[in-house]
């Protein structure tokens, strides 16, 4: 049996993918363009929730679109040049969001999350970095107390996944976040979770620890992959050709380009969105705070309070739009009356994202040694230590305890 594995792309998904590997006894090698960690992975919200089951796309969604591509506080924002090519994801993710999808997606995504704190706190023993996934609950705040009503659909589902949570009235609210506008009337919470205090340091971290422990790491950026001789895979590089006798694609949303070559078509999306740090906030929030309404995170972090959100579709290769960034300073105000405004650091990265809010992971029929591990979306800093483990077993020929068909290549035929 080959016993080295190539995985293009260090995200946070390559990154936990080295780690299990490792833990295999395979020789690794990780390459990316940049420095691990610095893509989609470093500027995230943090949220690390075991309990993360409800997709991005929910019936009815679509009725709420109009007014959110209009408004520049929106959570989406659609360029006018991309509407056209942008049209067939989109009525993919819509018909994703069927009633009768939902719970097979639900569980799919439970299945991926439900052990990721755990799998974060091992990564990370012993490196002297254990602080930085935090103990936190998942606050949604509401201005208008019907809004926090576990009846409703997404709740719901929750319940029915044993997701422990509760309904919180205005003055516990404040308890729990006392920097929250008297202007949110109601909270559900989740508990039970945890957040990332810098997603980029774990990320880095995790990279370390992978080379400390015989990872390898290259800094190149790959153009094409071919199938070689015996099973084996040709990388072609900016630096040259490389050969690669197992290979995982984790290049998060630039995954579907190296697979083009292949004939290989998956409706992957760029899905852009944004951060604002305030560096000197003056407040501080004690857990990740969903806002509802606005739907951002927010969330302290060691450089400041990070506000986060934002669907941008606007295709891979766009620029990133800043002013998407800089409306947090209103919204955020909102949220939290008392922060300081003046002193920010925009960020933008992307999402990889399916219309059924599910990563591709496992093989890929037809190809030998080739094996995919990306396509996260809104939940790939949860997702990626399990996904990680899942596609170690796939490629180890091991048995992995989880349903792979959900996340099959294929499913989209
Ligand atoms: C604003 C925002 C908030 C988010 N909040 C959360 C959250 O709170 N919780 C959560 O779970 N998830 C969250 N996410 C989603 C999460 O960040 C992503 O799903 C996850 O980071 C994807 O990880 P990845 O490793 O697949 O991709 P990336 O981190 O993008 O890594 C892919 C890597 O592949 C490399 N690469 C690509 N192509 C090539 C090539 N041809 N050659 C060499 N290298 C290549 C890139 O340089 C990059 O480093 C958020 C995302 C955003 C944008």
């Amino acid at each position: 049996m080959a016993k080295k594995v190539t995985i293009i792309g260090s995200g946070i998904v390559g990154i936990c993918s080295a780690l299990s590997l490792l833990e295999k006894g395979f020789e690794v090698e990780m390459i990316d363009r940049n420095p691990p960690a610095e893509g989609a992975s470093s500027g995230n919200a943090g949220v690390i929730s075991p309990w993360t089951c409800i997709p991005q796309s929910m019936p009815g969604i679509w009725k709420n679109v109009p007014k959110w591509i209009v408004d520049p506080e929106g959570p989406i924002s659609i360029r006018p040049g991309y509407l056209l090519k942008f049209m067939p994801w989109a009525l993919k993710f819509l018909r994703s969001g069927n009633v009768d999808r939902l719970q097979a997606i639900g569980d799919a995504m439970s299945a991926l999350n439900r052990p990721n704190v755990d799998l974060y706190r091992c990564h990370l023993n012993g490196t002297g970095s254990e602080h930085l996934v935090s103990d936190s609950v998942y606050v949604h705040a509401y201005k208008k107390p019907a809004g926090a009503n576990l009846s409703h659909l997404g709740w719901r589902l929750r319940q029915e996944r044993d997701v422990p949570m509760e309904v919180v009235n205005a003055g516990e609210l404040q308890e729990i976040e006392p920097a929250i506008s008297k202007d949110y009337k109601a909270a559900v919470i989740i508990k039970d979770q945890a957040r990332a205090l810098d997603p980029g340091a774990i990320g880095k971290v995790l990279a370390e620890k992978a080379m400390s422990l015989g990872a390898t790491f290259r800094q190149v950026t790959i153009n094409k992959i071919t199938p070689g001789d015996n099973g084996s895979w040709t990388l072609d590089t900016d630096q040259g050709e490389l050969k690669a006798e197992k290979l995982i694609i984790a290049a998060g949303a630039w995954s579907a380009r190296l697979l083009e070559s292949l004939g290989v078509k998956v409706p992957l999306e760029a899905e852009r969105g944004y951060h604002l740090v305030f560096q000197n906030p003056g407040v501080t929030v004690n857990n990740s705070i969903m806002d509802t309404e606005g739907k951002f995170v927010v969330s302290s972090m060691l450089a400041g309070v990070r506000c986060a959100g934002t669907a941008e579709f606007a295709g891979l290769d766009a620029e990133a739009d800043y002013r998407r960034a800089h409306v947090f300073k209103r919204m955020v105000k909102r949220l939290l009356p008392d922060i300081n405004i003046d002193d920010t650091k925009e960020w933008s990265g992307i999402r990889p994202s399916f219309p059924d809010s599910l990563p591709c992971i496992g093989n890929v029929p037809g190809y030998e040694n080739l094996f995919t591990a990306f396509g996260h979306s809104h939940y790939g800093f949860g997702m990626a230590p399990n996904t990680g483990r899942v596609v170690a077993g796939v490629v180890s020929g091991e048995p992995v305890n989880i349903d792979l068909a959900p996340y099959s290549i294929t499913r989209f035929q």
